[in-house]
């Protein structure tokens, strides 16, 4: 038997790890994949470690559906977060975000202005942790507006940069 894949990492616990995978697992019974049948779970972890799951929704009209990734993010909005410090995603075998998803989380981490972690994760408990800063380097980051996104970091309470 194949030994699992775990990338042991500095940034998150494995209680942490082990909770996003575990909701992004469970998000991905959920998804509206009428077209490709290929089913994604997503989840993303608050700084102050509440988690929210997110599954690939699938459109008629090409285009229009939407990923796992973004759709756990904009659960987590509903719900009233903003600052975030992992994102993870589960699919049958590790398959990374794609660079819409890491653009759009890369708009969540000048939120926080600190850096975000992404767990890639498959069905077998292989996983890998890396930073969106390695998976999107020259992602493009505003300079328009940012008091005003920043104002969305922890509904206003302070937020410690890490190390
Ligand atoms: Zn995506």
């Amino acid at each position: 038997m194949k030994k699992p894949k775990i990338s042991k990492n500095p940034w998150l616990t494995d209680k942490e790890v082990a909770a996003l995978i575990f909701v992004a697992g469970k998000t991905r019974q959920n998804a509206f994949c009428h077209r490709s049948k290929h089913k994604i779970g997503a989840s993303v972890l608050t700084i102050d470690g509440q988690i929210f799951g997110g599954c690939n929704v699938e459109s008629v009209i090409s285009g229009l559906g939407t990923c796992a990734e973004r759709c756990a993010i904009d659960n987590a909005v509903a719900n009233g977060h903003y600052s975030f410090r992992a994102l993870c995603c589960v699919d049958s075998k590790l398959t990374p975000c794609c660079g819409a998803c890491l653009q759009y989380l890369t708009l969540f981490s000048q939120v926080i202005d600190d850096e975000v972690y992404l767990v890639n994760a498959d069905t077998n408990g292989n996983f890998e942790v890396d930073k969106l800063s390695q998976a999107l380097p020259f992602g493009y980051r505003t300079e328009s507006n940012l008091e005003e996104i920043q104002s969305f970091n922890g509904k206003g309470k302070k937020h410690k940069k890490r190390p």
